[in-house]
């Protein structure tokens, strides 16, 4: 995806309880550790927290998407900052094969990339130990190097896939339902694949996010319990 940034980094952000207030914050020093003198932000009390209580790092919903294998995957060329809800025009999505290279349909055509989707949303396409997952690899790979290669995806017909909505979006389900179709399954619609598999996860990055702009502006955020 050009134009992403891959070094730039998020913080990890981190959760605990303190005052009665469920508080996030970034975990800038991990080696400082729970008992070691911290404040709390809210009472400037000096936080000693159980073992049970310690606080907890908050699950980043950004992967790799070059390390996740036969995976779909939500990516903006803005950065991670603009996979959330409302930023619904910057998203681009693609597929990876088994060795993590990125097919994507643009305006230039199929792209396949090595880099650029260091930080995405990951919906993995098959799960591990199945049938379905041992298939995965060379087979995967043909397919959808042969599937790329379908006039449907070529550079000229971008503006005419763009009417439909479809672009990218459509490529990468296409794929997945001529996978479904060769397995005698039924395709997926775009609407339940949406539903089922990407609104979870832009849900989960939209609330990251906003987590996230609130300790930069701030210096922690407080949730209610
Ligand atoms: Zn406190």
């Amino acid at each position: 995806m050009t134009g992403q940034r891959p070094g730039m980094s998020l913080s990890s952000i981190r959760q605990f309880n303190h005052c009665g207030r469920n508080i996030y914050s970034f975990d800038k020093n991990r080696l400082q550790t729970e008992n070691t003198g911290r404040k709390c932000p809210i009472c400037q009390e000096q936080m000693r927290f159980s073992l049970l209580e310690a606080p907890v790092i908050v699950p980043c919903p950004f992967s790799n998407g070059h390390k996740v294998r036969c995976a779909f995957l939500i990516g903006s060329s803005l950065g991670p900052a603009f996979l959330s809800e409302w930023q619904d025009s910057e998203l681009h999505v693609g597929v990876t094969n088994s060795q993590g290279v990125v097919y994507s349909y643009t305006s230039s055509g199929v792209q396949r990339e090595e880099q650029g989707w260091e930080q995405c949303l990951c919906v993995p396409l098959v799960a591990p130990g199945t049938s379905r997952g041992s298939l995965a690899g060379t087979l995967w790979d043909s397919e959808l190097e042969q599937f790329s290669r379908f006039p449907t995806w070529s550079r000229h017909r971008f503006e005419e896939e763009r009417e439909f909505g479809s672009c990218c979006y459509g490529f990468a389900l296409s794929f997945l339902n001529q996978l479904r179709r060769a397995e005698g399954r039924e395709s997926v619609t775009r609407d339940d694949f949406t539903q089922q598999h990407v609104l979870p996860h832009v849900k989960t990055a939209s609330k990251y996010i906003t987590v996230y702009h609130e300790i930069h502006q701030h210096g922690f955020y407080v949730a209610d319990l």
